[in-house]
Formats: C-alpha cells, sequence, structure tokens
C-alpha cells in the first residue's frame, strides 16, 4: 500500500499552488471585503484549465481525476475560499451530472463551454421546505407539447446570477418522493428565469448564493436530463463529486488556519500549550487529508461510486473548518 501522491498529481499539485498563490490569492481580502463575485481570480482559473479538471479531453476538458479535482479545490481554497467554491460547484455538481447523464448532442452543446469557463454551471436542488430532505422538493415540470414548463423556487444556489447554466431538479410525475424528480437544463437566459434574494453569509463573501426563481420556464424535451423519474439519482451521483470538492475546500481553509496559527506564533513568544493546539490541528487535519483523498481515489472511476466514502470526508472536515484569514465556512451542499 502507498499512501503517497503518484508524481502526476505531485507536479499537477505544485502548478496550481503557484497559480493559486501567485494569482487568486491577491485578490482574496478585497474580494471577502467587498462581497464580490471574483471575475479575475475564476477567469484566470479558467485560462489555466482549472474549470475544466474532470471534463474528459474529447470535450475541451483536462481529463484529470476525482483526485486531482480534490488537490485543486484545496490548493484554491488555501488561496480564496470563495474561488474555490465558485469552481468547485461548477465542476462537480455544475457539470459533471452532463457527463454521467447526458446524451451525446447535450454533450457536445455544454461541455466545451463549461470547460472552457465560457459557462459557468451551477445545481438547483434545495428549496424553502426541502434541504436535507431534498425528495420532497415542489418545483413542477408540466409536460406541454414536447417540452416541459417548470414552476418553483430555489435556494441556496451558488454561483447564482453569474451561472449561465442550472442543473435543475423538479418534479414530473404523481409520486410524491425520489421517484417523481427529474433533472433539467435550463439555461439562465432562458424566459422566466430570475435571481431571487442573495444572502449574506458568515463567509465566502465572494460567493453569491441565493434563490433562483422558474416562473413558467419552458425547456424543449432535449434539455431534460436523463430519463423522466431519474432526477434523484442524478442528483445524488452529483453530491459524490460535490462532497469530494467541499472536502477539499474544508482542507484548504484549514490548511490556511494552520499555517496562519503557525506564523503567528513565530512572530511571538508562546508557551508550550500553544505547541499542543497547533499539533493536534495539524493532526486532525492531515488525518482529514488522508480519508479525503481516499475518497476521492476510489471515486477515480466513475462506474464505481461510494456515496458513503465520498460523504465520510465532507462529515469529518467541514464541521471544522473554520478560517481566520476569510471568516469562511463551508458550504452545505
Ligand atoms: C453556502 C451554501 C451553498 C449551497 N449551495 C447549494 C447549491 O449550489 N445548490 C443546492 O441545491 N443547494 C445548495 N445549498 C443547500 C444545501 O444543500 C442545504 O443547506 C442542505 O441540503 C441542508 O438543507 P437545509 O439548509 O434546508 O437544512 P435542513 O435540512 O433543514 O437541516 C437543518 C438541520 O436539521 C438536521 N436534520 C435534517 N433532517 C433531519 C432528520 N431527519 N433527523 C435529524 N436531523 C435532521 C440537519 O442535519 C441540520 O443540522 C447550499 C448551502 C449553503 C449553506
Amino acid at each position: 500500500m502507498d499512501l503517497e501522491l503518484a508524481p502526476e498529481h505531485t507536479s499537477f499539485r505544485a502548478a496550481v499552488r503557484e497559480f493559486a498563490q501567485g494569482v487568486v490569492r491577491p485578490h482574496a481580502a478585497e474580494v471577502d471585503r467587498q462581497h464580490r463575485f471574483p471575475h479575475e481570480a475564476v477567469a484566470a482559473a479558467a485560462e489555466s484549465g482549472l474549470l475544466g479538471v474532470l471534463v474528459p479531453r474529447e470535450y475541451g476538458g483536462a481529463g484529470l481525476d476525482a483526485l486531482c479535482f480534490a488537490i485543486s479545490i484545496e490548493e484554491l481554497a488555501q488561496a480564496c475560499a470563495s474561488t474555490a467554491v465558485i469552481v468547485d460547484v461548477h465542476t462537480s455538481v455544475g457539470t459533471e451530472p452532463i457527463l454521467l447523464f447526458g446524451d451525446e448532442g447535450q454533450k457536445r452543446k455544454w461541455l466545451p463551454r463549461l470547460a472552457t469557463g465560457e459557462v459557468l454551471g451551477a445545481f438547483a436542488l434545495t428549496e424553502p421546505s426541502s434541504g436535507s430532505d431534498a425528495a420532497s422538493l415542489k418545483t413542477t415540470a408540466r409536460p406541454i407539447g414536447n417540452g416541459y414548463v417548470l414552476n418553483g423556487t430555489k435556494v441556496f444556489i451558488t454561483n447564482v446570477g453569474h451561472a449561465g447554466l442550472y442543473i435543475v431538479f423538479a418534479r414530473t410525475g404523481p409520486d410524491e418522493k425520489a421517484a417523481g424528480v427529474t433533472a433539467f437544463l435550463v439555461p439562465a437566459d432562458a424566459r422566466g428565469v430570475r435571481v431571487g434574494q442573495v444572502f449574506q453569509k458568515m463567509g465566502l463573501h465572494g460567493s453569491p448564493t441565493g434563490e433562483l426563481i422558474l416562473e413558467d420556464v419552458s425547456v424543449p424535451a432535449g434539455n431534460r436530463l436523463g430519463g423522466e423519474g431519474q432526477g434523484f439519482t442524478v442528483a445524488m451521483r452529483a453530491l459524490d463529486s460535490g462532497r469530494i470538492g467541499i472536502s477539499g475546500q474544508a482542507l484548504g481553509i484549514a490548511q490556511a488556519a494552520v499555517d496562519e496559527a503557525r506564523a503567528l506564533m513565530q512572530e511571538s513568544d508562546h508557551g508550550q500549550g500553544d505547541d499542543f493546539v497547533l499539533a493536534d490541528m495539524a493532526t486532525r487535519l492531515e488525518s482529514a487529508r488522508l480519508l479525503a483523498y481516499h475518497a476521492a481515489w476510489r471515486s477515480r472511476s466513475r462506474a464505481a461510486p461510494s456515496s458513503a466514502m465520498c460523504a465520510m470526508p465532507k462529515r469529518c472536515r467541514s464541521t471544522r473548518a473554520r478560517t481566520r484569514s476569510s471568516g469562511s465556512s463551508s458550504p452545505g451542499i
């Protein structure tokens, strides 16, 4: 058993770190203070190929594995937690469902645009009265002619107002729970799509989180992602990848906090008790990193996802992640 990263993962980390520290970090404090979308950082990440890490080369992406994805988000989060979560949501839940469940036409239409960052992706599952219990969502998609008409309100949507494409989950069937849910590709400029309230959060101030309102939004049947009633499966598979990314996010935030604490301690007088605290933090961080990388490594084959394995590192790390530098907490998706 070899617990070291392979040379390609090590060199990938070094490249992302150089990019994140050199290009993303200089904007981080101002982005957080101003509560503004980090346009420069996201554009530069797109230019560097970081928005298409998981997209195969044939669709214009880098074709890398889930471990590279986790590492990329970890490194971005060390520099700017907001940029990291924007890229994470775009790459995982905002793009991967098309790869996993899209037909060839949907892949050819959307993946190259998502991989290059021409279009930012988002994922719209949560509603005011359905969070953890996502299967009870109330947004409807009524079949009309050769398409559907969507109505409903989504909340806590990351990248809201900046995304060009939303993967929206709505109820097509009479079933009240998971079996009635279907996924749709909804372009942001479709008539009837609008942004509602954008929320003030405790952290991640550069990452917009808010309401997506759908009022009589018509989409053709070709925008259905997967079969009718398959939407809950689409959502759960997407969240496997999302949880790997959020684990990377939490690791990066925690690493930045540990590094900052260490630097502050070196600058000032400190007692042995402080060393013990720092040692505890570093130990918990390293154990969480091993769990996160293991989950990512297990997820490298899309054919064999492990939902429980993906959930564990997010559970472990995101409840602990706090940073003094950005005041960020980890998001809930
Ligand atoms: C920053 C941020 C970004 C997000 N981005 C997105 C996004 O891009 N797209 C999207 O669709 N959603 C997004 N979400 C929403 C996220 O997925 C939900 O917050 C999450 O699913 C939890 O739902 P909830 O907030 O309604 O909490 P609830 O489901 O109401 O849970 C509240 C509390 O009750 C507990 N609880 C819930 N059910 C039970 C039960 N049966 N038994 C015991 N305890 C229970 C939970 O553990 C939790 O502690 C985001 C959230 C945040 C905070």
